[in-house]
Formats: C-alpha cells, sequence, structure tokens
C-alpha cells in the first residue's frame, strides 16, 4: 500500500509538540490523530499550511471513526492517481506532494505503485470483458491509457 510508505517532513516536530515518538508513516492512526489535535502556531508559516493542506486534503470526511475510517488512504491514492492523470510523472507527483502536504515519497515508489494499478486495471479489463460490462470496459480503458500517458480522462469512474 503506497499510503503505507508516505512520510511527513515535519514528523519530528510533531513529536516534540506531542511528546512522544510517532510512528513514521504519514497515514499511521497515531499520526492522523496528532495532526488533528495539535496547535499549529509553534510551526512557521509554510509548515503550518502544509499541516492544513494536508487535514483538508484526506481529514475532512464526516465518518464517525474519523481518522480511522479508510478515507484518508483511500483519498490519498486517489489524489496520486489524478496527479498523474493530469499529466504529471511521477517525480513531479513526488515535488508536488512534498510542496503541498510536505509529504515524502519516493518516485520509484510512486512510479512502482502506478504500475501496479495498471496491472489491477487489466485485470479488471479481463473481468469486463469475460462478463461483456461494456461501459466498464470503456472506462477501465481509460483510465489506463490516462495512467501510462497522463493524459486526463473526461468520464468520471
Ligand atoms: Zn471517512
Amino acid at each position: 500500500m503506497i499510503a503505507s510508505r508516505a512520510r511527513l517532513r515535519y514528523h519530528r516536530q510533531i513529536g516534540k509538540l506531542i511528546g512522544y515518538r510517532l510512528p513514521e508513516g504519514a497515514f499511521h492512526g497515531a499520526t492522523l490523530e496528532a495532526l488533528i489535535s495539535i496547535p499549529y502556531d509553534s510551526f512557521d508559516r509554510p509548515t503550518r499550511e502544509q499541516i492544513l493542506a494536508f487535514i483538508k486534503a484526506f481529514l475532512s470526511c464526516k465518518c464517525p471513526d474519523n481518522p480511522f475510517c479508510g478515507c484518508p488512504e483511500r483519498k490519498f491514492v486517489r489524489e496520486i492517481i489524478e496527479l498523474r492523470e493530469s499529466g504529471l510523472d511521477h517525480t513531479q507527483i513526488g515535488q508536488y506532494l512534498l510542496e503541498e502536504y510536505g509529504i515524502e515519497l519516493y518516485a520509484a515508489d510512486i512510479l512502482s505503485y502506478l504500475e501496479e494499478s495498471v496491472h489491477l486495471l487489466e485485470a479488471i479489463l479481463d473481468i469486463s470483458l469475460q462478463f461483456q460490462i461494456p461501459l466498464m470496459q470503456q472506462r477501465v480503458e481509460e483510465h489506463i491509457q490516462a495512467i501510462e500517458r497522463g493524459i486526463p480522462v473526461e468520464t468520471d469512474l
């Protein structure tokens, strides 16, 4: 899972604030919980903006068990796919995640995740062909092309 490889640039600062060492992952439950409960005043402005952008993008769902509902991880992988489909390559996606949210993720991990996604979509494509579901087949093909070439898809899955 790609979300478990994501780390936060300001990870150590948060640990200092809450007074104990956080687990490494940006999407680890303890990290997510810390993010929504810490005071932001002590961070410099760019970091504060990254934390707020992270919360807005990944932690804004209304589930009763937020942030442990799985939405943050799902929104994160969706973001990666959307960035790719909007034309960014894996290196640019890594740069964007770092600048926007302070998320550190190796470009190589992003690349292998995108390749895995295409393989998964190809398996879904096989199923849609086998069971003759043309609309599904068409949409999956569009997303495969979009991820492989970085070209946006008109329809939405
Ligand atoms: Zn949720």
